[in-house]
């Protein structure tokens, strides 16, 4: 049977192995996929022995996918750019590597929910490894402009300037955020985790604008509350983003693209 796994540290709570052992049953896949905790240090040794031994394909999380990145021979333009690798396979006998979270973002506003980013004004928070993930698929949809306001502004202006052949992206601290107006406010920082929240200014959303939270959680996370009071048109949560970017890593290794509504509607009923 193919062997797939997930790498990151922590992973036990990561709930891929559950999503492809999904895919693989509605598609008639004969795979495996499983957790893998791997120790700092350790990444690239556990990736050899994993490929060595037969597997076919890695997903790579939190704190490996620059490691990844680097590991990978051949990268998919997303991950070029991204700098960070979250699928690994072997692409004509080449180790290579591929960027599946902002796909995966993207399908989730447009397929699943219909959203629109072309034209409109999206604010993002953060600069770090889901930010840089993210930039290339959003910028593909021709938004109006995107502006990334980060806690450390310096970081966002380099991620910026990794940027400069595209026009309308600019990078500031959140302090310079009062007086301007957004359609889409993405929170792609870590802030939620810890129950926190960016400080955002009264006024920073457009009357129909749409808020994404990468972050899920059982409750609704403190990111997409103050969307809701704030009076967003939309206020989303990750779980879509995570499925869809899985389905694009199943799509690479299996060629086969599975279904997302029912995994995620089976996801989303486990957490209520
Ligand atoms: P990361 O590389 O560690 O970056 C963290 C970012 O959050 C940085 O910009 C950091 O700002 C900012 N930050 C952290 N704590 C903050 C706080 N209390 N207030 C304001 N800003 C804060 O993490 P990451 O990999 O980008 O992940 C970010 C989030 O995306 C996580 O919640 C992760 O779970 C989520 N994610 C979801 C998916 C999905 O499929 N749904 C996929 C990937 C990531 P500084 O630069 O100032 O430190």
């Amino acid at each position: 049977m193919d062997q797939y796994a997930v790498m990151g540290n922590p992973v036990s709570h990561s709930k891929s192995p559950q999503i492809h052992a999904a895919f693989a049953a509605q598609t008639g896949q004969a795979m495996s996929y499983r957790a893998i905790p791997v120790a700092d240090g350790d990444f690239e040794r556990a990736v050899q022995d994993f490929f060595a031994k037969g597997g076919k394909g890695l997903n790579i999380t939190v704190p490996f996918k620059q490691q990844a990145w680097a590991l990978a021979r051949k990268h998919s333009p997303e991950a070029a750019r991204a700098g960070a690798v979250n699928t690994l396979l072997f692409e004509d006998g080449v180790l290579s590597g591929h960027n599946t979270d902002g796909i995966g973002l993207v399908r989730d506003i447009i397929a699943n929910h219909q959203g629109r980013i072309a034209d409109k004004r999206l604010l993002i928070l953060g600069a770090g490894g889901a930010a840089r993930g993210i930039l290339l698929p959003l910028l593909s949809e021709h938004p109006q402009r995107i502006t990334l306001a980060n806690r450390t502004p310096a970081r966002a202006l380099c991620l910026v300037q990794e940027f400069s052949d595209y026009e309308g992206l600019s990078a500031c601290g959140f302090d310079a955020l009062p007086g301007m107006v957004f359609d889409w406010v993405i929170n792609a920082t870590a802030a939620s985790l810890q129950g926190d929240l960016p400080p955002l200014p009264e006024g920073l959303l457009s009357s129909h604008a749409w808020c994404y939270d990468l972050m899920y959680a059982q409750q609704q996370t403190v990111f997409c509350r103050w969307a809701t009071q704030a009076g967003a048109e939309q206020s989303l949560d990750g779980l879509g983003m995570l499925v869809e970017q899985a389905a694009e890593a199943f799509y690479l290794w299996r060629g086969t693209r599975p279904e997302t509504a029912p995994v995620i509607a089976s996801l989303r009923a486990s957490q209520q």
